[in-house]
């Protein structure tokens, strides 16, 4: 092997791991293990406003149960603020205070991002309107002639993505009105304090890879190489969560569930007698459909 592996998992405590997470969790654990990589977990708990307590103890519980071990100690984004202050001053010729409530932002019609939010109409970018307040904090797009505004990346499951930032995303939010840090800036800060080099993970977080890769330029971070699962949804078509009815997995019954996971990612396992030999056939067949060699 002549290339370094980090890889991680980083699951949002917002409830105990489910069949969708569990799937996100196998494909990077998976990826680790076949390149004989480095396989950290970090808990995403930045969002204190979503953050169910007790949920970050029961999804490691749940990963131990399920025969996966992660390598050194698990990070928590609720103790690592400082890093995403010192990211954010670096950051200060490319942000602004933004005064617009979400109201006003969705009524202004501009657009609906790729992910779903309104697109920011960009109302306070040369100054807060007279009497208004800072609430948010702002990171201005490239102008949209500009080349740097197009952000081109190769996923390893869904090849070639092209995003142009400012007509699919608009100035996005680094610090939130409720004063807590942004998902985008805190998870660029910490892939690259952790040294990660490969992320596997959902496909629901493609939209914001780009994003995140032009935070990594700014910041003269590494980008590290990215591969998208397809999504576990349910029977109406939403992503696995807990407020689409997301149940708990069974701990009691490893096998089944890694059956059910493995099934879903199109990993061929004949009959497991153990978890420690259910692994072993999904290295092996992970390894046959993403070798990086
Ligand atoms: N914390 C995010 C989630 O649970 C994942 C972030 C990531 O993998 O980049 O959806």
């Amino acid at each position: 092997m002549n290339y370094r592996y980090i890889g991680r998992f980083a699951p949002s405590p917002t409830g105990p791991l489910h069949a969708g997470s569990l799937v996100a969790a196998m494909a990077s654990y998976l990826d680790a293990r076949a390149h004989d990589g480095t396989w950290l977990v970090r808990i995403e708990d930045i969002d204190e406003a979503r953050t169910i307590d007790g949920a970050d103890e029961a999804i490691l519980l749940a990963l131990s149960a399920f025969g996966m071990r992660w390598d050194g100690d698990v990070v928590w984004q609720s103790r690592r603020k400082g890093l995403y202050q010192a990211a954010f001053d670096r950051l200060q010729e490319h942000v602004y205070p933004c005064g617009c409530t979400r109201r006003e932002i969705a009524d202004s019609r501009i657009g609906i991002a790729s992910d779903g939010a309104a697109i920011y109409p960009g109302t306070c970018r040369s100054g807060l309107l007279p009497g208004r307040t800072p609430r948010a904090y702002r990171l201005r797009m490239p102008d949209p002639s500009d080349p740097a505004g197009w952000i081109r990346f190769q996923d390893r499951w869904l090849g070639e993505q092209i995003q142009h930032l400012s007509g699919a995303v608009g100035d996005f939010v680094l610090k939130r009105a409720d004063g807590f840090w942004a998902y985008q800036l805190a998870v660029v800060v910490d892939d690259a304090d952790q040294g990660i080099t490969h992320v596997v993970r959902g496909a629901d977080l493609l939209e914001s890879t780009a994003r995140q890769i032009y935070l990594q330029r700014l910041l003269q971070l590494p980008t590290p190489v990215y591969l998208h699962v397809p999504v576990v949804t349910n029977a109406q078509g939403e992503k696995l969560s807990k407020q689409t009815g997301a149940t708990a997995l069974d701990i009691a019954h490893p096998l089944t569930e890694l059956k059910q996971a493995a099934g879903f990612l199109n990993l061929q396992i004949m009959q497991p007698l153990s978890v420690a030999h259910f692994w072993e056939q999904a290295i092996a067949a992970w390894r046959l459909r993403f070798s990086l060699e």
